[in-house]
């Protein structure tokens, strides 16, 4: 079959991939997306909280206090998970995490994701806009409640680190949690409120919307497997159902499976997943939410979504494609039914994600080293909802050659060098 050609190839149709594709677009690029299962969103980008975190300057460390690591080592901390049969396998990359998670560190990720996160809400309101789907964005923000003095400190402790990049939450006490949330249960003591923050009630509908818009401006969607891609010559080919496509440039957006091509290519990198579950609840009565609520202490997430209640979980460290277990959610239900007004469980089985990690909490968004036409948009980590749209134009903009919205450096793959 002779090969169709287009201006770029993204590979993964997750809101990662999406975005990138509406972005080089807009430049006037005739893209296509290539996706193993041949629809959009229907990974990680279906199942998540639905945060534009627009407040999320400070990266999701690996616990530097012995006592958190050893409770956490113990599944003692519901806010992570580990899988001790996948130990052997992950243990070197948490080493990683680990020793990228000093406060110095950490702090160089703060400053970079700042200008980044701080584009985020921005790109998603302007691609909601064009594809008419702005009730699918919703103000509001959302909280993060507190259940003991512990979690109050830690809270008051974010509220002033936040403040240096002008990210103001207000304090809560629990008559003022309450006029906002009156179904949050009395496990809640107060919180803190982010009001800026948009937050949607169905991700996967809104990356669906996005890749719409994307069709609808000529873009192909097509079903093929990424593993195929091949260089050949200054251009790109990857194989799909409709027959071989080449492209001058290839945009690897694939989140949790990215580094099984970029391995192919000669590129290793410390990457790692950490994964998620959710399940939907009916709610309670007449009770229900307005945002997303966090409870801090045990590290879960309540969202009233499309589908129902959806509660959330925290990390599970295991490898990325051990089967699903449910022994997360049954740990953190509980304490959902303690706070929220959770009625029967509405799905059979959990929803399993997988978040692509790096260990400094950057995604890599820049070109393939020595590779020229190949690019790097993978490893958002907790936020490829949030920096999909923002991240796409970096990627877009840097192809183009325009100047980019942000400095790139921090997010080169050289870092790993
Ligand atoms: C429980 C949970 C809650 C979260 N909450 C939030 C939140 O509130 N806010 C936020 O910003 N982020 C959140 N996240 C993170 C966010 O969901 C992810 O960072 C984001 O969805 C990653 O998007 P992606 O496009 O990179 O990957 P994905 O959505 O996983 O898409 C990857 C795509 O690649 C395709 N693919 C894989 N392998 C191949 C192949 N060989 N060939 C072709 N295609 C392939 C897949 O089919 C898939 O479509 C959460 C994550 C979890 C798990």
């Amino acid at each position: 079959m002779p090969s169709r050609t287009v201006d770029a190839i993204v590979l993964g149709a997750g809101i990662v991939g999406v975005s990138a594709a509406l972005h080089l677009q807009a430049r006037g690029s005739s893209v296509a997306i290539v996706d193993r299962l041949g629809e959009e969103g229907a990974e990680t980008s279906a199942g998540n909280t639905g945060v534009i975190q627009s407040e999320a300057v400070l990266p999701y460390g690996f616990p530097r206090n012995l006592r958190e690591i050893a409770l956490a080592a113990l599944n003692r901390d519901p806010r992570a998970h580990i899988r001790y049969g996948a130990l052997p396998s992950i243990a070197p990359a948490l080493c990683r995490y680990f020793q990228a998670s000093t406060p110095a560190r950490m702090d160089q990720t703060a400053k970079a994701m700042a200008a980044l996160v701080g584009a985020a809400s921005a790109e998603h309101r302007k691609f909601a806009q064009a594809a008419g789907a702005g009730a699918l964005l919703r103000g509001g923000g959302w909280i993060k409640v507190f259940r003991s003095a512990r979690s109050e400190d830690s809270v008051h402790a974010e509220i002033e680190e936040l403040k240096p990049y002008g990210v103001r939450p207000a304090l809560l006490d629990r008559a003022a949690l309450i006029a906002l949330e009156p179904h949050v249960s009395e496990a809640a003591l107060g919180g803190a409120h982010f009001a800026e923050p948009l937050t949607t009630p169905d991700p996967q509908r809104l990356t669906r919307s996005y890749a719409a818009l994307f069709v609808r401006r000529g873009g192909r969607l097509e079903k093929g497997d990424a593993l195929s891609l091949a260089q050949s010559g200054a251009a790109w080919t990857v194989a799909t159902e409709a027959g071989p496509l080449t492209a001058k440039q290839a945009v690897v957006a694939l989140g949790a499976w990215s580094d099984e091509v970029t391995r192919a290519f000669g590129l290793r990198l410390p990457f790692f997943v950490k994964r998620g579950y959710h399940m939907h609840y009916e709610a309670k009565g007449n009770a229900g939410l307005k945002r997303p609520v966090l409870d801090l202490e045990k590290g879960y997430a309540v969202t009233p979504m499309a589908q129902g209640l959806r509660l959330t979980t925290g990390a599970e460290f295991a490898r990325r494609d051990d089967p699903p277990s449910s022994a997360h959610l049954d740990r953190l239900e509980p304490f959902g039914r303690e706070m929220f007004p959770l009625g029967p469980r509405k799905d059979a089985a959990p929803w399993l994600g997988r978040r692509p990690c790096l260990p400094d909490m950057r995604p890599i968004v820049g070109p393939f080293p020595g590779r020229p036409g190949l690019w790097l948009d993978f490893a958002h980590h907790h936020l490829g909802l949030t920096l999909g749209p923002v991240s796409g134009r970096l990627i877009a903009e840097m192809i183009s050659g325009e100047t980019p919205v942000v400095d790139p450096a921090p997010f080169r793959a050289e870092r790993f060098a």
